[in-house]
């Protein structure tokens, strides 16, 4: 599906140059536009993709292009005064061809985390497209601020967009990396998950049959109803032969090639369960999720329906969910096999209940400490007995 994408503050608009780029490499087509948003200049000058007349630079006689400091009250005020300049970036967006916007933000921030539950309010006031976020939770060793400003972010943003896709850093955070290298390799995966769920609904005429193809109806069917979403992934390495034979093989049916077709059904179905139960976007029980929906993709060879079914049923069992949509998409030249799973509506998030309990106590703790360093202040600037008059 074709999306307009958002990038507000750093980790934003990194994420957006990153799918930009992931777009040139894998021709997937679901970049039609691409915006980036900041209070920070250097940050906004870093990026290598967004086109330079689509990089808004907002709330400059109030921070003058230094950033908001992970203020991100401070950040959702900026946002809601320069809305306008936001706009002026977004109406050289061709709405009528997109399919969606996706807005991306790093929710423990300031400015992402303040300015995207803002700009999510004004598209869905103004456009009829469906507006989705993409949200990413800090590392629980980011300390508190980053915490309760990622909570306070997370219950805005996901009253504001259509359904908000999460993504935690903190499980996918690596020991012994420095913080760049790890955003490189995080970034990697970010954009490869949802790269290949949002290009499943984007193989257009011409392109490789699928047996079964994803629409970007059947994602937009995924994601509404609301809440919060988390991915799955799981891939296997395959030969690829090239396509031609793997058709033929589907109409010959010889015995050779039954054996090959059960092979190819275990596959999927193996690798169906690998990204469900393994690591997940946001991790939680994916038992109640509301929706969910499977794509496969990979060389067509190796690609088949009734894995998909298989595939269909065991995650309908093991959500509990009546609505499970799958489909293929299609990647002549791919040497791997890959299972990516939408699950949406997710409501039993552990993680989410630490993040709002951290958050509660870092906000506890942050009026104690400016309530004792009042105190301590005046008992330094007073003295004892009262003795001295200050000048006016
Ligand atoms: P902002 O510019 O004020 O919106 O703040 P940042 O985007 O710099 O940081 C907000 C949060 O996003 C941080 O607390 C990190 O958890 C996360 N973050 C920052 N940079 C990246 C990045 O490149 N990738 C990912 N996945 N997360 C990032």
């Amino acid at each position: 599906m074709k999306l307009a994408m958002i990038g507000f503050g750093q980790a934003g608009g990194k994420i957006v140059d990153k799918f930009l780029e992931y777009d040139e490499r894998t021709h997937s087509g679901i970049v039609r536009s691409a915006v980036a948003v900041n209070t920070a200049k250097a940050d906004l000058m870093g990026l290598e993709k967004i086109p330079e007349e689509n990089r808004v630079l907002i709330g400059q006689s109030r921070v003058k292009g230094h950033g908001v400091g992970a203020d991100n009250e401070l950040g959702a005020e900026i946002a809601e005064e320069d809305i306008d300049e936001v706009q002026g970036a977004i109406d050289s967006i061709p709405v009528h061809e997109v399919d969606a916007f996706l807005i991306v933000a790093g929710m423990g921030g300031g400015t992402g985390s303040g300015g995207a539950p803002v700009i999510a309010k004004h598209l869905k006031r103004i456009y009829t497209e469906p507006v989705y976020g993409l949200g990413v939770l800090p590392g629980s060793d980011e300390g508190g601020i980053y915490t309760l400003n990622a909570a306070r972010s997370f219950q805005t943003f996901v009253r504001e967009v259509d359904n908000l896709l999460v993504f935690d850093n903190d499980s996918w955070r690596q020991s012994g990396e420095s913080v760049e290298s790890g955003y490189e390799e995080i970034n990697d995966e970010i954009v490869k998950r949802f790269g290949i769920l949002f290009g499943a609904g984007e193989v257009g005429q011409g392109d490789e049959v699928a047996e079964s193809v994803v629409d970007s109806s059947e994602i937009i069917n995924t994601l509404s109803g609301g809440g919060v979403s988390t991915v799955g992934y799981a891939r296997e390495e395959v030969e690829n032969s090239g396509g031609d034979g793997g058709l033929l093989s589907r109409f010959t049916g010889g015995e050779d090639d039954q054996v090959d077709t059960a092979h190819t059904t275990n596959r999927i179905t193996s690798l169906v369960r690998k990204a469900a139960l393994g690591r997940l976007t946001l991790p939680c029980e994916i038992d109640g999720a509301e929706r969910a929906l499977l794509v496969l993709s990979g060389p067509p060879q190796h690609l088949n329906r009734k894995g998909i079914e298989r595939g269909r049923k065991w995650l309908e069992e093991q959500t509990g969910s009546m609505e499970v949509r799958g489909g293929d998409y299609p990647v002549p030249d791919s040497n791997y096999v890959a299972s990516v799973i939408l699950l949406s509506g997710v409501t039993n998030v552990p993680r989410i209940k630490e993040l709002q309990q951290v958050a509660i106590e870092a906000q506890d703790n942050i009026e104690e400490i400016r309530q004792e360093s009042d105190d301590n202040l005046e008992t330094l600037v007073e003295d004892d007995d009262d003795e001295l008059e200050p000048l006016f």
